[in-house]
């Protein structure tokens, strides 16, 4: 066993006995009934060294992680034309606020809060059906990782529709300032499916890999994103992919990361490790408790933070 791995097992065994677990996601069934007590963790190296530890090969719903794979997806297809219509700013409000769109004219602070997400969602759908929208980002999320196996939970998907009223607020709200020029219905067919993808820790680690590694799969060498671009999307995460918890997450863990409302986090090491932890519970802010403490425990070990001198 490597460091890394004995590293991991530890942060799995201290937090199991975690006191505060968080509050899991209530507002829909599949979400409400996970265990609280699941945990899970993946590390991939550079050189492609994979350490699982805890839960980490079972899926959950990777939710606003995937905003993401959807930014990186509508940055190839319409390149930096998406700063015309998404800022680059932090909100410092919560994920699904609606409250800076009217002073902003519709156009949301970043893209990794809803009303940024559901706009990049407008954008991948483009001219084409949402079923095509919906396949693109499943086919490109299988790619990156090399897996098959991940899939879009339709029930999550139908659950989200059901009980997306902010959602819908929020993407009408944008198609008053012609920021959404779609169906609102179609775009946030896009947006829920994508909310919607089911994926393992390890399956996650995975598809984060060319954020580490200059927008390249290190396995293949294929480029992903430019390496600038990597770079950029890196930047978005640390100042943007926690929303108004962005900044503790700077403070406490030092790396790029995307949280879900779910419970997933991918974290990135860059030139080190693509990192995903899975723990329920969610903090008042909506980010998974033990996987921002268990990030934070590894990048104190490690020396991972990107603060570190090197
Ligand atoms: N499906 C959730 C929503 O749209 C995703 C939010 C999140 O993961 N923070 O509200």
């Amino acid at each position: 066993m490597t460091d890394l791995s004995a590293i991991i097992a530890d942060i799995v065994a201290e937090m199991a006995d975690a006191p505060e677990r968080g509050k899991v996601a209530d507002y829909i069934p599949p979400l409400a009934t996970v265990d609280p007590m699941k945990f899970g963790i993946a590390v991939i190296e550079a050189d492609g060294t994979c350490h699982l530890a805890g839960d980490a090969d079972e899926p959950f719903s990777i939710q606003s992680v995937a905003k993401v794979f959807g930014l990186t997806l509508a940055l190839g297809s319409v390149g930096d034309q998406v700063w015309k219509r998404v800022g680059r700013e932090p909100s410092g409000t919560a994920f699904n606020s609606i409250v800076q769109l009217e002073t902003e004219r519709g156009i949301p602070r970043n893209p990794f809060i809803n009303a940024g997400a559901i706009v990049i969602a407008d954008i991948l759908l483009g001219r084409r059906q949402p079923s095509e929208a919906i396949a693109e980002t499943l086919r490109f999320v299988r790619a990156l990782a090399g897996e098959d196996g991940i899939y879009i939970d339709d029930g999550v998907a139908a659950d989200e529709q059901r009980t997306g009223f902010r959602n819908k607020a929020l993407a009408n709200y944008m198609r008053a300032f012609d920021n959404i020029v779609h169906d609102v219905d179609q775009v946030l067919g896009v947006y829920f499916h994508q909310c919607a993808l089911a994926m393992s820790c390890r399956q996650l680690a995975l598809t984060g890999r060319y954020l580490m590694s200059g927008g390249r799969n290190p396995e293949t060498g294929h480029s992903i994103v430019s390496a600038n671009r990597a770079r950029r999307i890196n930047a978005l995460m640390m100042t943007c992919g926690h929303y108004d918890g962005s900044g503790e997450f700077a403070f406490r863990v030092g790396l790029p990361g995307k949280s879900g409302v779910g419970g997933g986090i991918l974290a990135v090491a860059p030139g080190k490790a693509s990192i995903a932890v899975w723990s329920p519970g969610l903090n008042e802010r909506g980010n998974s408790q033990l996987g921002t403490l268990a990030l934070e425990r590894l990048v104190q070990r490690t020396g991972w933070s990107v603060f570190e001198p090197l």
